[in-house]
């Protein structure tokens, strides 16, 4: 017997997951934030990549910042015109890059969901959600607080 799924088909490109960011995906599927950071300087990086851009350091270990993740929005973007298929459908679609509270020195940059174009500002609170996007995939986006 099949079971017939119900749910609508994402239509939004799917983040791949490569050896340098994998654990960033993996702890995103599992609602979390995680952080690449350096072994020699200790400063945290992100985007993960294979090697510290701060000291050249190979030497990389991965932080888990759990789930109550907040930050500041530091600059945006709205776009009223679909740059990648699927986004029709959510315009304006905004792009925010986003201090992280808990993470000294990263940016993130996700979409604002859940948000009215004009209550968007330089400065305003956020705190990170989670998208379910297919069965073992979730997205880290952002929701303006209060
Ligand atoms: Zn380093």
């Amino acid at each position: 017997m099949t079971i017939e799924k119900t749910s609508t088909k994402y239509e939004k490109p799917i983040p791949l997951k490569t050896p340098d960011n994998q654990p960033y995906w993996d702890a995103a599927d599992n609602h979390e934030l995680a952080i690449q950071c350096c072994g020699d300087c200790q400063q945290a990086i992100h985007p993960p990549g294979p090697a510290c851009p701060h000291c050249g350091s190979p030497t990389l270990e991965w932080m888990n910042y759990g789930n109550d993740i907040t930050g500041e929005i530091y600059s945006f973007v709205m776009t009223y015109v679909p740059m990648l298929p699927g986004f029709q459908h959510d315009l304006p679609t905004i792009i925010a890059q986003v201090a992280v509270d808990q993470v000294e020195g990263v940016q993130i940059t996700a979409n604002i969901i859940n948000a009215k174009p004009e209550d968007i500002a330089i400065g305003k609170a956020v705190k990170m959600t989670w998208l379910d996007i297919t069965e073992d995939r979730a997205l880290p986006q952002w929701e303006l607080i209060g």
